[in-house]
């Protein structure tokens, strides 16, 4: 691995140089949805003309919409509307797949490895959610079939931060990997947090999700105790956040409405992180932990609550937030 990295980075280095190594300047884009076709447009808009980014999604019409988008533009790299996973990886150096589920990435990675394409020390950077077991399973393919290595980089900041350019993304990669993928992350984001070797990037991100996931009930059930005691929810949000209690539910995404002006709870939910999302989250966890035999007190009472949630018309493709609405919490003043 040390001895690969080391070669990696021997070929970033020929980047912009007259070299008989080759240049890195193919890029295969698969996977764009509500994240991917945004970071691919950002990635597409940053690169030079004398780049290259093929791009695939099973959805053609989003795919050709993203091709139409981009040629309506006259910089960044040329564009190539490709077919299949493997077409869109075969000429490239470095792929990104911004895939749903953990089945979704291995099905992809089989249809790529499958083709049998020319062996390259191209660098696969995953930045779906999924589980670290998967991911290093797949890591594993890859490196096997002579096709490369396989990094982790799952991401936070939603849509809003995909389309702005300013996600954070938590890279799982071997050390010596990091220069090569970190510069590729930063066209499409702002922070770069290398969290240790292959996998690692998912079990922070899943980690940190699953504190959301608890805390983000916790400040609904907060906030409605507080008010049915008679307290107003701007002075409990006020006494909560220069507290001991203090997190990002009741600080930034508070679930009560009219409490933070900017928050989904004031626009009936709508946008922010979808409740289906963080029980997607939820459950990798709760999958990986098991995996360790790490104690999850709280989870499945947890996934319960997002679960029911989830299904009611209410509450169903709103913000996780939403859940304050599920306990019955008051919404209007
Ligand atoms: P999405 O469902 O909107 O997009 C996924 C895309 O993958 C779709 O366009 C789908 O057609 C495509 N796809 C599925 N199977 C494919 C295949 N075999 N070949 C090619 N394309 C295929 O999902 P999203 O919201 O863009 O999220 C992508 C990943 O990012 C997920 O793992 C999600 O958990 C994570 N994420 C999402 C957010 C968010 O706010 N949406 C935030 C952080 C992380």
């Amino acid at each position: 691995m040390r001895i690969l990295a080391s070669r990696l980075h021997g070929l970033v280095q020929t980047r912009g140089f007259a070299s008989s190594a080759r240049r890195l300047h193919n890029y295969g884009f698969i996977g764009l949805g509500q994240m991917g076709y945004q970071m691919a447009k950002n990635l597409q808009s940053k690169l030079a003309p004398s780049d290259k980014l093929s791009i695939f999604d099973i959805n053609t019409a989003a795919a050709e919409a993203l091709e139409a988008e981009m040629k309506a533009v006259p910089t960044g790299a040329t564009v190539e509307l490709v077919t299949s996973a493997s077409d869109a990886a075969s000429d490239a150096d470095t792929v990104l797949t911004v895939l749903p589920e953990p089945q979704h990435v291995e099905a992809v990675f089989r249809s790529i490895l499958g083709k049998g394409l020319p062996k390259r020390e191209r660098i696969f950077i995953d930045c779906s959610t999924i589980d670290p077991s998967t991911s290093r399973k797949v890591a594993g393919h890859v490196a096997a079939a002579g096709q490369g290595i396989f990094v982790d980089a799952p991401m936070s900041g939603g849509v809003v931060g995909a389309t702005a350019g300013t996600l954070t993304f938590m890279l799982g990669a071997d050390e010596g990997a990091v220069p090569r993928v970190e510069p590729v992350l930063l066209r499409m984001g702002r922070k770069v947090l290398h969290c240790g070797d292959q996998g690692a990037g998912l079990s922070a991100k899943l980690a940190n999700n699953y504190l959301l996931a608890l805390s983000n009930i916790a400040t609904a059930e907060a906030m409605n105790l507080g008010m049915r005691w008679g307290l107003d929810p701007k002075t409990l949000a006020g006494v909560i956040n220069v507290s001991t209690g203090r997190c990002w539910p009741s600080e930034v995404n508070n679930p009560v409405p009219g409490v933070v002006a900017t928050a989904p709870a004031g626009r009936d939910y709508s946008g922010g992180f979808g409740i289906s999302l963080m029980k997607k989250d939820l459950r990798l966890a709760m999958m990986a932990a098991k995996e360790v035999g790490a104690n999850m007190a709280l989870a499945d009472k947890a996934f319960a609550v997002y679960e029911d949630a989830e299904k009611r018309d209410e509450c169903k493709a709103r913000d996780f937030s939403v859940v304050y609405r599920y306990l019955g919490g008051k919404e209007s003043s």
